[in-house]
């Protein structure tokens, strides 16, 4: 089960390690960072500077290996591009790119599925197989901007998975991101969402890494929360909301949280006040989402509901926006086209219905 590790994986001061177990000189090992993260070539061989023997000795030690996409849709409305990746194990998963007045913000899965089990989201409907390696978010970034042409200029931890289930490869996934010899972009243009693992939320906190956490939470309640997102029996929202408290002490960033609208579910008057009353007092956001349709369930919500439940919460005091709707005609909500892949794959069918 092991695999060898992919030398894109390795953060700088991993690389410096091994470089210096070699006996090699030390600069080799920002050369060799630069060549993956920021020229990103795709093999040893176009390492130009790189002894011949050093490049020999790495393609022993590490494998290097990229992530293809294997299905791209393009909303004909937006700009939205998303991405189904095949991984090199045969696993999907998915990626997508929005266009936004600031820029392009990429949404990166990672997790091939996800354990956590909300209701409302497809991911998990699909089941887990397992987290993904820090070379593979980060490829969502580069074979993105190489398939597309275009440039991001920030990353939401969005897609598939729980990012803080997966949480060391996810941190190294920053760090390689961030650091000024890889890929270079601050952290101040990432967000990470997470369905409320509250230990590694303290985790996080302590890194102090600059980004923006955003907490799914779509529901003021913890009977109605455990019925949508089973981790609130793990960690209710007491406990929750205390890790949040203290990320913000910590770090001094604001909060943004999700709530997916689902009428009947989330969406009275009483909701929204016990809502305004749980976050009085913090630095937050809250970002109303109107649920996305999956197959398996009857949630429905619409534009104009999102709108009024926002206003109401605003006149209630609160910070609140209504998220826009992106790729809509591409169904850009992730985790149904790795599900609609695998199953049509499983049924021996072809992807085309
Ligand atoms: N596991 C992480 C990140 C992935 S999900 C998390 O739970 O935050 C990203 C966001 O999409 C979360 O806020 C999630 O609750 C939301 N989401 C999932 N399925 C959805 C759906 N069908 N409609 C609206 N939002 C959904």
């Amino acid at each position: 089960m092991s695999r060898i590790t992919d030398i894109q994986s390795l953060t700088l001061g991993q690389l410096r390690e091994y470089i210096s177990s070699l006996g090699e000189k030390p600069f080799r090992a920002v050369q060799i960072y630069k060549w993956l993260h920021q020229k990103r070539v795709e093999g040893f061989d176009k390492m130009s500077d790189i002894p011949f023997s050093l490049r020999e000795r790495l393609s022993k030690d590490f494998c290097f290996e990229h992530i293809r996409p294997a299905r791209i849709l393009k909303s004909k409305s937006d700009g939205t591009v998303k991405i189904l990746y095949e991984l090199t194990d045969g696993n999907h998963i998915e990626t997508v790119l929005m266009k936004y007045d600031h820029g392009d913000s990429l949404c990166v899965s990672t997790q091939a599925g996800c354990k956590m089990g909300c209701r409302f989201c497809a991911s998990t409907i699909a089941g887990f197989k397992r987290n993904l390696e820090p070379c593979e978010i980060l490829g969502q970034l580069y074979e993105t901007e190489r398939a597309t042409g275009r440039k991001v200029s920030s990353i939401v931890l969005m897609g598939i998975g729980e990012p803080l289930d997966n949480f060391d490869n996810v941190v190294k996934f920053l760090t390689i991101l961030s650091s000024p010899e890889g890929a270079n972009m601050s952290l101040r243009h990432v967000s990470l969402s997470t369905c409320g693992l509250v230990d590694r939320i303290y985790d996080l906190a302590e890194l102090d890494l600059g980004l923006t956490l955003s907490i799914s939470l779509h529901s003021p309640y913890d009977d109605k929360r455990s019925e949508l997102m089973p981790v609130n029996r793990r960690y209710n929202i007491g406990e929750l909301m205390k890790a949040c408290r203290d990320y913000f002490d910590k770090t001094g960033r604001r909060i943004s949280f999700e709530y997916a609208l689902i009428e009947g579910e989330n969406d009275s008057e009483a909701d929204a006040r016990a809502l305004c009353s749980l976050l009085k007092g913090m630095p937050a956001h809250i970002n109303i989402i109107p649920v996305n349709k999956i197959k398996e369930r009857n949630y429905r919500s619409d534009r104009s509901s999102a709108q009024s439940f926002c206003k109401l919460l605003c006149s209630m005091g609160a910070n609140a926006t209504v998220r826009r709707t992106l790729g809509a005609d591409i169904d850009a909500a992730c985790g149904q086209l790795r599900r609609e892949y695998e199953e049509n794959s499983i049924n021996g069918g072809n992807e085309s219905k």
